[in-house]
């Protein structure tokens, strides 16, 4: 039997020969801990120290001229083609925005003003598991804005079953926040199309992990998270897409000066800018844009071809570990088995949740605890190392032994 270290060793050997091993230089992150959060918040680039000086810099020493001499007003379509290269988009059809949330507002008042046709088509079609800021925005939609569409929501796996030509747009998430269930996207598309709706994706967590082509695959629209895996830093704006064959006709709402054609006629009357950045609204936030910049230049460095295989193979290692090492205290592996239907985080279902989420801290381990009884693992393949998996499960490991432990004596006692 392999003892506890010789199977270090191997994880050690797979970061050795690990075609991404010298990313992790490249993140300004500390030794004494590892932060399996990538899926929630990335760790800065060493690059954003210096991006952020140069841009306090230019604020000081250009004050406005800066808007332009420095691009800092294109930045938001720049930095959104960057984005696009990462999401399999050509350029002009990607935009920084505001938040996720509030982009999705934007796209799906849009959405459902192309397709309402006179109230043939009021439905947007979600699944119940969807993240709930976005069931939220959804239902703000309908309250304020569109008040004769509804939101109708569904178990998943029944999705398709309910696209009918009362549908507008169908919301869906790439891939579950909760479960990392990584939906078919093109086969989505192909179907939704097929009755005449649109489909939304909201890539937060499958942007900069898993290979996408939204060209490719037909889609139609999409927002993401620019905090998350392509780490941006927090709070950084999300990204709207909108292809191309759509954007002509495509309005939103929050129609503001840079939105305009022309802002800088200051002209009473709003005509829309021709592209993409028609999806815009005012002044974008230029410090935290900067930073995402720098966070998406260092995401495209990377072969999409090679953060795949990593982070599926990080999943199957913490699977696969998880069950031969915690299964046995009641520890569950949550979600897709299959790593062709799984994104890159990995969630255990425990009793003990709350205890495991605070000893791993104690031991330098961070993740997320999702109430009462998730915890979740985000497995973001240029930083995280095979052994920091194999360190975090022995970490579990030991410590459900000591609570289990601790239960016999106290079981024993008078
Ligand atoms: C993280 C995340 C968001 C983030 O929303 P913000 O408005 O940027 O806070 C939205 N949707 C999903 C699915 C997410 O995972």
């Amino acid at each position: 039997m392999e003892t506890g270290s010789e199977q270090r060793r191997y994880f050690e050997h797979l970061d050795a020969i690990d075609p991404l091993r010298d990313m992790r230089a490249l993140f300004d992150v500390r030794d004494d801990r590892i932060f399996f959060n990538g899926n929630s918040l990335g760790p800065p680039p060493r690059q954003t120290w210096h991006r952020l000086h140069e841009g306090l810099r230019q604020w000081r020493d250009e004050m406005n001229a800066a808007w332009w001499d420095r691009q800092w007003l294109q930045l938001p379509t720049l930095t959104g083609d960057r984005i696009g290269g990462l999401l399999g988009a050509a350029p002009g059809q990607v935009v920084v925005g505001e938040s996720t949330s509030v982009n999705l507002f934007k796209l799906l008042c849009g959405a459902v003003e192309l397709q309402f046709d006179g109230g043939r088509r009021p439905v947007i079609l979600t699944d119940l598991d969807n993240f709930p800021s976005d069931l939220y925005i959804a239902d703000g939609v309908t309250r304020y804005v569109h008040r004769e569409a509804t939101v109708r929501r569904v178990p998943t796996e029944e999705i398709t079953e309910h696209i009918g030509t009362d549908v507008a747009v169908v919301m869906l998430s790439h891939v579950d926040y909760r479960t990392a269930q990584l939906l078919p996207m093109q086969r989505i598309n192909e179907r939704a199309h097929a009755a005449g709706a649109l489909v939304l994706w909201d890539l937060s967590h499958s942007a900069g992990v898993v290979p996408l082509d939204l060209d490719g695959a037909g889609t139609d629209l999409a927002v993401g998270c620019g905090y998350k895996y392509l780490n941006g830093g927090p709070g950084a704006p999300g990204y709207m897409y909108v292809a191309q064959r759509l954007l002509p006709r495509f309005e939103q709402p929050a129609t503001g000066w840079l939105g305009h054609m022309r802002p800088f006629d200051f002209t009473p009357g709003y005509l829309p800018d021709p592209g993409i950045a028609r999806l815009t609204t005012g002044c974008p936030p230029l410090l935290s844009l900067l930073a995402l910049d720098e966070g998406v230049a260092l995401t495209a460095q990377a072969d999409p071809a090679a953060v795949r295989a990593k982070s599926v193979a990080l999943g199957t290692e913490f699977i696969e570990l998880a069950g031969t090492r915690l299964a046995r205290y009641g520890v569950e592996v949550t979600g897709p088995a299959d790593s062709a239907q799984r994104g890159s985080h990995v969630s255990l279902r425990s009793d003990s949740a709350e205890r495991l989420a605070k000893g791993l801290a104690d031991r330098g381990f961070h993740l997320e605890l999702r109430p009462p009884d998730l915890l979740r693992f985000g497995l973001a393949p240029l930083y995280i190392r095979h052994v920091d998996v194999f360190d975090c499960v022995a970490a579990m490991e030991e410590l459900l032994a000591e609570e289990s432990a601790d239960t016999v004596r106290d079981g024993s006692r008078p």
